[in-house]
């Protein structure tokens, strides 16, 4: 009999659609699968059973009545918990959204829900999306499927460790400086970070708003190419949302081609503090691009060095704002509330007990950064920065169509090692954050394990504004290509839970 965790979101719809499964089959054996092992992952922290059935119900009566079905019709999907879900808690991994039931749906939540995807819940997730292992959400760690004893990445290691685990078939994930990306390097699976603008942010629970982009997280290309067609585009909800049509993912996606391709590799992503191992499966890939036609030259983006801490420096003083409405007088936790205080004293208490160190580090670096008299030297310095590096990428990007590089420099690391260390912690992002400054799209997809840990390895893409169907293209090859000369880890290798 066939698994039905074990397959593609593709494959899953094509059976529903022809109705050799139906989606609450489909459903059940997700949601039977999350019973069995997610004791042993913590990707989720809240199961929506009923409003799962509910909604796999709903796409077998519209397949009954004949009607149309969307492409991931009665596909189950892991949603990161910084999307509002109307009367389904929504936490940001914070114990100060606790018991929090939103009274409406982020845009990206009811695009999903109109395309009949089963959301089976919501996933574990840095406090904020403030991290980079999943280790600072305040209900406890999420464990890397392939060695529960490490991370999964961060922030949206819920997600990607529910794709590992074959829990669901598909994600959704958010990007600031690299929380889609990231994760899927080392959980072996595929994520994006669309082009700034180009997924509607409306009910997503804002950490950095200049940065801060949601995204497919799925375990292959074409999976994540369907799912981004599905949540992205236009929406009036949000001020930044881009008004153009989307670009054609799914079609580059089935068309993956690299012939005659221009990429670069970047030089300033290598030298210390990269794995040899990543460096390894990193070069091979760079060898297949150009055995499968592609030219490649290497480029240099002299400001990226300068990215993480641009980054340190505008994230906390965007985050330092968007929090500030955490007052303990709208949602949630509400700490000293006695009769006997001031409302400013309540609000005082309730974020003291409602935020975790990380949250609370990067709110008063924020705020400092912010404050008169500094605010030259810290934020607009890095907002100089911030313009210097989308220079470098225009430039780049006038020789080169694509450019590459490792999407972390190390594998999953072991939980705990880097969590009383911030600036280690910080590294991960390396390769991540300057995608997220200049506001382009980039794509991190499996290139194999490394061969002193056998843990996976991420090949991040990255491709101009609005050239999100590039990622696909380029991807979509490179997919094909590893597969067929050395099959899928993720299925074959990965340690059976
Ligand atoms: N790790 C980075 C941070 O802690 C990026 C997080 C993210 O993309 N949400 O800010």
């Amino acid at each position: 009999m066939t698994d039905l965790t074990k397959l593609t979101a593709a494959q899953t719809a094509e059976r529903i659609a022809r109705g050799e499964n139906s989606a609450v089959e489909v459903a059940e054996a997700h949601l039977a699968r999350i019973e069995a092992v997610d004791e042993k992952v913590h990707a989720f922290l809240h199961i929506d059973r009923e409003g799962a059935l509910a909604a796999a119900r709903r796409v077998d009566e519209q397949r009954a009545a004949g009607e149309p079905l969307g492409p991931l019709a009665g596909v189950p999907l892991a949603l990161k918990d910084i999307f509002t879900t109307e009367g389904v808690p929504t936490t940001v991994g914070s114990k100060i959204l606790e018991g929090w039931v939103p009274p409406y749906d982020a845009t990206v939540t009811r695009r999903l829900k109109e395309a009949g995807v089963v959301v089976l819940g919501k996933t574990n997730m840095d406090e904020f999306a403030m991290g980079s292992s999943t280790e600072n959400s305040a209900y406890g760690p999420t464990a890397n499927p392939w060695d529960l004893t490490r991370i999964p990445g961060g922030s949206g290691g819920g997600s990607s460790a529910a794709l590992a685990s074959f829990q669901a078939p598909l994600a959704i994930g958010t990007d600031t400086g690299g929380s889609i990306r990231q994760p899927a390097a080392v959980t072996g699976t595929v994520g994006v970070k669309p082009t700034y603008g180009g997924v509607s942010r409306y009910g997503m629970v804002a950490f950095s708003s200049s940065l801060d982009q949601g995204g497919p997280c799925a375990r292959t290309v074409l999976d994540a190419a369907l799912l981004h067609e599905v949540i992205a585009g236009h929406d009036p909800m949000d001020s930044t949302s881009i008004d153009a049509p989307v670009p054609a993912v799914v079609e580059a996606a089935r068309g993956g081609d690299v012939r005659g391709l221009r990429v670069g590799v970047v030089r300033e992503f290598s030298g210390e503090g990269y794995q040899a191992g990543v460096m390894q499966r990193f070069t091979e890939s760079v060898e297949l691009l150009r055995e499968l036609g592609a030219e490649v030259v290497e480029i240099s983006c002299p400001s990226f060095t300068k990215a993480l801490a641009a980054y340190y420096l505008i994230a906390p003083s965007e985050c330092s704002s968007n929090l500030a409405r955490f007052d303990a007088m709208r949602y949630g936790l509400r700490v000293g509330d006695d009769g006997s205080r001031s409302a400013e004293d309540v609000t005082a208490l309730t974020r003291e007990a409602g935020f975790g160190a990380e949250v609370k580090r990067r709110v008063m670096l924020g705020t400092y950064a912010l404050s008169s008299g500094y605010y030259d030297a810290y934020y607009g310095s890095a907002q100089k920065v911030r313009t210097l590096i989308t220079r470098d990428f225009q430039r780049a990007f006038e020789s080169v169509d694509v450019l590459v590089s490792p999407t972390t420099p190390t594998t999953a690391f072991p939980i705990g090692e880097r969590a009383d260390d911030p600036m280690a912690m910080y590294l991960a992002d390396l390769c991540t954050i300057p995608s997220n400054l200049a506001g382009n799209a980039a794509m991190s997809l499996p290139c194999g394990l490394a061969p002193e840990d056998g843990l996976p390895v991420g090949l991040q893409i990255i491709a101009p504004a609005m050239a999100d169907d590039r990622l696909y293209r380029v991807g979509a090859a490179v997919e094909a290509a590893f597969q067929s000369r050395w099959g899928h880890p993720l299925l074959e290798e990965a340690p059976v839970l």
